[in-house]
C-alpha cells in the first residue's frame, strides 16, 4: 500500500468519517478532530450512519427499479463495507462503478473498491471534483463507463467541503452536463437547519483543522437539482427517503442532513 502522500500532521474528511462510522483507517490528529466534533455534536455518528444507510437504499433503487448499470461516484470515501459497488453488484452482477476522490488515503485502500463481480467491473480515479474535467476526460472513465447511456451520479457528503467561493452549483452542472438522458443525480449535504448553533461549532472545528466546510439549507440544497427532475420524496431527511418499512424515530437534529435523487430528461 502507498502510504507515502498520507499526511499525519492535520486532520483529513475521509478519515474523520471513517473515525465517525467505526471504521480503523484513521490517525491520531483525525481521532483528536472527530472526538471534538462529537464532544459538541454527538449526533455526527447518527448523521454519518444515516447518510451511508440512504446511500445503500438509493444504489439499490437506482439498479433494480430504476434499471441503472452505471455508476460514478465522486467523494467516495475510505472503503467501508458494503461499497457502492457491492450494493449495485448484489442486484445487478453486471454494474459498472468508477470511484474518485481526491485523498491519498482513499488511494491507498482503493484495492477494495476494485474488486466487484466478473460480470460487473470498477475504475478508481484520483482526483479533485473542483476539476471536473479531469475525471470526465479521464481515461479510466471512458473504459469502464459508456456515456451515451444513463449514469448514477454519486456527491454524497461531498459538497460540504466545496465552499460558495469555488462555485459548487456550477460543478454539479459541468459533472450532469455530459450525461445521458436518463440518468441520475444522487446528492447528501450537511445542514444547519435543525441546529444551527451546534454546526457553527462543528464547522469551526473542521475550519481550525485547515478543512474548508460549508453547510447548506434545504433550499440551497434543492437548487443542486435544478433543471432535473426529482424522484419522491424529493429533497428529504435519510432516514425518511423510502425507507425499508417503519422509518427510524430519530431526532432530525442528530440526523442533519438532506438528500435527494433526480432524474435528467
Ligand atoms: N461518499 C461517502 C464518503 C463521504 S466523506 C459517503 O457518503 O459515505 C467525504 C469524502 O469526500 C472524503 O473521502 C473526502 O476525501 C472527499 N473529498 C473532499 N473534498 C474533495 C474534493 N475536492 N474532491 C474529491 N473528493 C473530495
Amino acid at each position: 500500500m502507498n502510504t507515502m502522500n498520507i499526511d499525519t500532521t492535520k486532520p483529513h474528511s475521509a478519515r474523520m468519517y471513517d473515525y465517525y462510522l467505526g471504521g480503523k483507517d484513521h490517525y491520531q490528529v483525525d481521532e483528536e478532530a472527530a472526538a471534538h466534533v462529537i464532544a459538541v455534536f454527538p449526533g455526527i455518528k447518527t448523521c454519518a450512519r444515516e447518510n451511508r444507510s440512504f446511500m445503500h437504499r438509493a444504489t439499490r433503487w437506482l439498479a433494480g427499479e430504476a434499471g441503472i448499470r452505471q455508476f460514478l461516484d465522486i467523494g467516495t470515501g475510505i472503503p467501508t463495507e458494503p461499497n457502492l459497488h457491492q450494493v449495485a453488484q448484489s442486484v445487478a452482477p453486471d454494474a459498472r462503478v468508477v470511484y474518485a476522490d481526491n485523498d491519498p488515503i482513499v488511494l491507498a485502500y482503493a484495492q477494495a473498491l476494485l474488486n466487484g463481480t466478473p460480470e460487473g467491473r470498477t475504475a478508481y480515479i484520483q482526483a479533485d471534483v473542483r476539476r471536473p474535467e479531469r475525471i470526465l476526460d479521464a481515461p479510466e472513465l471512458h473504459e469502464t463507463l459508456d456515456l451515451s447511456k444513463p449514469v448514477a451520479l454519486s456527491l454524497n457528503a461531498l459538497f460540504h467541503f466545496i465552499p460558495d467561493s469555488d462555485k459548487p452549483y456550477e460543478l454539479v452542472r459541468q459533472l450532469v452536463e455530459p450525461l445521458a438522458p436518463g440518468s441520475y443525480l444522487i446528492l447528501t449535504h450537511c445542514t444547519p437547519d435543525f441546529a444551527p448553533e451546534t454546526w457553527e461549532k462543528v464547522i469551526d472545528i473542521y475550519a481550525k483543522g485547515g478543512i474548508p466546510a460549508q453547510v447548506r439549507s434545504r433550499s440551497e440544497v434543492e437548487a443542486f437539482f435544478e433543471g432535473l427532475e426529482l424522484i419522491e420524496p424529493g429533497v428529504q431527511e435519510p432516514h425518511l427517503w423510502r425507507p425499508d418499512g417503519e422509518p427510524p424515530a430519530l431526532d432530525s437534529a442528530d440526523v442533519s442532513f438532506w438528500v435527494g435523487v433526480a432524474r435528467k430528461r
